[in-house]
């Protein structure tokens, strides 16, 4: 093969990736699709770019236009999430959470967190984020049927251990976090309040779920992919004293970051524009779907976790398939229909196997995006209860997919208006 030709079969799997999502029905709980407006962001100039530093004291020129987004944007993110301080520069969840911990721990301090069978996130584990920085980590009791923090329990341990930070927020997360039951611990611990909302950040900014800033939270992080509709990307929000947000703010740069990726700042804040427009709507839509999915799922015979409150409040939902085959086997025959979910391991999984654990995870999210409702929600539960059951093959199951999703081809809660799959049709196989 010429160099030449490596190029093009690059260009050619990407193509036939496009292909593959534009025909299949996307239900991974942290993925999204964005806005024409925000796309078209990601192929400006901008991405080729630096810009150190905060805006007006950059290191390098050029800069004029990026310091007036990077202060609208800013100013966006405070009136969205009601916060006194915003810092749109993480990269990443991941980034902004070790920013955090950067900026305000040091080796050796203690911080509170969910572990990673309660839903908590691998940047809070000894082997990602948490361990770099050699923090010590305890873990909160939870309630395995919910994966919801137990308050009382995790009081009597806050007030126990005094950990400098209290850390919540899961990548499972089906319920709010109980905040305002644990605040005398908070206080008599003298413990900081971090909230991380990857998963949640869209439903926050729409009012639904929680309000954290609200509920005793001092810091919020962020991933604006998951249920916030936009650039693969991280954010801190903070309603903290002037000078905890500056040794934050030196957590992202120096700490972690040098160039901020600018175009996808500037799709950050034409999403932050747009939620402030449509996220009260779409937010609502997202927490039905997940609902209407679970419950269909539930009436199907299918096991769905949380049952007793309602299956979910979030996006997410999580169903134990062990007596279907396993969350692999159920993972894999989805995703020969063209439904596309992840395999999770349940709390207190009898599976060990995290290659082949006892649970799925869905997020409706994105098929909100597109415009799904509630009778193409139930019509779409009923498909997949009958590909777990074995009661439909892939392939039938796949051609209902695939024609299910075709009328699904606008992205909404945005302005403008474009397939989003339209590559395929400029470039072509
Ligand atoms: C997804 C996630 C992150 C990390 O986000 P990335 O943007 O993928 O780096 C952090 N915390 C939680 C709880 C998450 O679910």
């Amino acid at each position: 093969m010429s160099f030449r030709d490596e190029a093009l079969k690059i260009r050619s799997l990407a193509m036939q990736h496009q292909k593959f999502f534009s025909e299949s029905i996307p239900l991974i709980a942290s993925e999204n699709i964005m806005s024409p407006l925000a796309m078209e962001m990601l192929t400006t100039d901008l991405g080729f770019r630096y810009a150190e530093g905060l805006p007006h004291h950059r290191y390098y020129q050029g800069n004029s236009f990026v310091d007036e987004i990077e202060d609208l944007t800013t100013d966006l993110g405070k009136r969205l999430f009601q916060s006194a301080y915003c810092d749109p520069r993480p990269i990443s969840g991941t980034n902004a959470n070790t920013s955090v911990i950067y900026g305000l721990m040091k080796p050796g301090d203690k911080v509170a967190a969910p572990d990673l069978a309660g839903g908590g996130h691998i940047s809070a584990a000894s082997f990602g984020a948490v361990g770099l920085r050699g923090l010590k980590i305890l873990n909160y009791p939870f309630d395995p049927e919910t994966m919801t923090v137990l308050p009382d329990e995790s009081s009597r341990m806050i007030v126990k251990e005094k950990p400098k930070v209290c850390l919540f927020g899961q990548s499972v997360f089906l319920f709010p976090t109980p905040l305002k039951e644990m605040e005398d611990a908070f206080q008599e611990a003298g413990s900081r309040v971090w909230y991380d909302g990857a998963h949640v950040l869209g439903l926050i900014a729409g009012k639904r779920f929680q309000q954290p800033l609200r509920e005793g939270a001092e810091i919020i992080t962020g991933s604006t992919h998951k249920t916030f509709p936009g650039p693969q990307r991280g954010i801190i929000l903070g309603n903290t004293g002037e000078d905890i947000w500056k040794k934050i703010q030196r957590g992202v740069f120096p700490g972690t970051i040098s160039n901020h990726h600018l175009n996808s700042m500037a799709a950050l804040g034409v999403t932050m524009a747009e939620e402030l427009e449509f996220g009260e709507k779409y937010a609502a839509a997202i927490i039905e779907n997940s609902r209407t999915l679970a419950e269909t799922l539930h009436s199907e015979g299918i096991k769905v976790l949380g049952e007793s409150r309602g299956f979910t409040e979030s996006h997410t939902l999580v169903a134990d398939v062990r007596v279907n085959g396993g969350g692999r086997k159920v993972a894999e025959d989805l995703e020969k229909s063209g439904i596309i979910v992840n395999k999770n391991l349940l709390p207190g999984d009898t599976s060990k196997d995290s290659q082949n654990p006892s649970g799925i995870r869905i997020g409706t999210q994105e098929i909100t995006r597109i415009g799904f409702t509630k009778n193409d929600v139930m019509d779409l539960g009923r498909l997949i209860a009958q590909v777990i059951k074995g009661n439909k093959s892939p392939d039938y199951a796949r051609e209902e997919a695939r024609s299910m999703k075709g009328k699904f081809r606008a992205v909404k809660y945005c302005y403008g208006k474009m397939d989003p799959y339209r590559y395929i049709e400029i470039f072509g196989e």
